[in-house]
């Protein structure tokens, strides 16, 4: 089973990276800025991690096959485990950005020797939260630092940072395992029957990162609810997931620690969401006689939960924010107010998002189907029969056409289209006739 451990063996389907950096390592040539680029919960932060805790170890081992890794054992190996490393420094987004305090703040422990250790590290997780200001002050920083700094900054593709900071790094790609790789290693990894893993893997939208957290903590589901009650489930789950993050909020003490926990929002994996979401998602994909009210019914209730959990969430930093205006000027007030809201909507977006991609989902393996393609290729494996019903239905043609209208409709998120219109558009295009 993976423990959390913060070397190269924690890191699942990532051979390429890993040995990349190893060599990095046994020849002495460190670079000092490096660039991991590849899509999310491919394990770009844990190898991150992996990396400094071998930088860092006073004790590096060689496991069986001769690679170098850390020993998990000294005292600075302990200091990562625990994130409390002092010369091991992990920036996340304070809000919705990774704001210009924090990189000055970085800028000023970069001149510093190290404390403890023989680096001082620096992770920058996602780097394109960056803000502008951010972003301009990295090349600076990058100039300036001693040798003993090392920056990984961690990003979906090299176009995520700015040419200048990309010329000056060294590139480390992640790329996204194959489903059936994917599936194979959940399986080895936690310990699971085939069936378990697709679930795991098929819950995650294809996510392998996040399906090995949701393999760790297994549930067993049932898929039979009809639409009705799959659509309650749906909605409830939004909420239950809304008010965990709501109390998560409301335990805050100081502006801080908000706006950490703000950043981090969008992070949150609630596996009872996942569950509900990809069931009332079924339920719609192989109804095709939806009444012709459901798709305002239906839209007019998300999205009314998503804006009262926006606003129930917005107003629980008030407090803060009164206390703060007292002894800090109004603009960083206005500034730090502007990174919770932003921070929240893009939780709200987030939701309606994941609800378009596991739509999309269901029809892109129907397509798998009907072109008689290799059924490994299939996300939603666990759901073979349902998939095979929906590719009968809907044809080749039809499939390609959701497909389509799906990817429109998260570019119309994207581009703040009310999301009233777009739920209500696509809804009432998939239900198909009453029948
Ligand atoms: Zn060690």
């Amino acid at each position: 089973m993976p423990v959390n451990n913060n070397c190269f063996s924690s890191v699942l389907l990532q051979k390429a990276p890993v040995r990349h950096l190893v060599r990095s390592f046994t020849n002495g040539r460190i670079a000092q800025t490096y660039l991991f680029a590849g899509k999310e919960s491919t394990g770009r932060r844990t190898t991150a991690l992996a990396f400094a805790a071998l930088l860092q170890c006073q004790n590096p081992t060689t496991g069986g096959d001769g690679s170098v890794d850390s020993c998990q054992n000294c005292d600075s190996c302990r200091r990562i485990a625990a994130g409390t490393h002092p010369d091991v420094n992990l920036i996340t987004p304070d809000g919705n950005e990774i704001r210009i305090d924090q990189v000055r703040e970085m800028q000023a422990m970069a001149s510093l020797k190290p404390g403890v250790g023989r680096w001082q590290i620096f992770i920058l997780d996602p780097a394109e939260r960056l803000n502008v200001s951010s972003a301009n002050s990295l090349l600076k920083i990058f100039e300036e630092a001693p040798p003993h700094a090392v920056f990984i900054l961690i990003a979906r593709d090299t176009g995520s940072v700015l040419p200048t900071v990309l010329s000056r790094s060294e590139i480390v790609r992640f790329a996204v395992p194959s489903h059936q790789q994917a599936r194979a290693e959940i399986m080895r990894a936690c310990a699971l029957s085939e069936a378990q893993a697709a679930l795991c893997y098929s819950l995650s939208e294809g996510r392998f990162g996040r399906s090995l957290e949701f393999a760790l903590n297994f549930h067993e589901l049932s898929f039979n609810s009809g639409i009705s009650q799959s659509h309650t489930d749906f909605l409830i789950q939004t909420e239950s997931l809304s008010q965990l993050l709501q109390a998560e909020f409301a335990a805050v003490e100081n502006l801080d620690r908000a706006l950490r926990v703000a950043g981090q929002i969008d992070q949150k994996v609630y596996f009872p969401l996942q569950a509900a979401r990809k069931s009332f998602c079924r339920s719609l994909v192989l109804n095709t006689g939806l009444p012709a009210a459901f798709a305002l019914l239906f839209s007019e209730n998300l999205t009314e939960r998503l804006n009262s959990a926006i606003s129930v969430m917005k107003k629980s930093f008030d407090p803060l924010l009164l206390e703060a205006k007292k002894s800090y000027p109004s603009a960083l007030i206005k500034e730090i107010e502007g990174q919770f809201s932003a921070a929240i909507e893009r939780w709200a977006g987030s939701q309606l998002e994941e609800f378009f991609l596991c739509l999309l989902n269901w029809y892109a393996d129907a397509l798998i189907v009907a072109c008689k393609a290799d059924e490994t290729l299939l996300l939603n494996l666990d759901r073979k029969e349902d998939i095979i019903t929906l590719a009968k239905v809907e044809g080749i043609e039809l499939l390609r056409s959701r497909i389509e209208l799906l990817e429109k409709s998260v570019e119309l998120q994207r581009r703040y289209v009310q999301p009233l219109l777009i739920l209500e558009n696509l809804l009432t295009q998939i239900g198909g006739p009453e029948a």
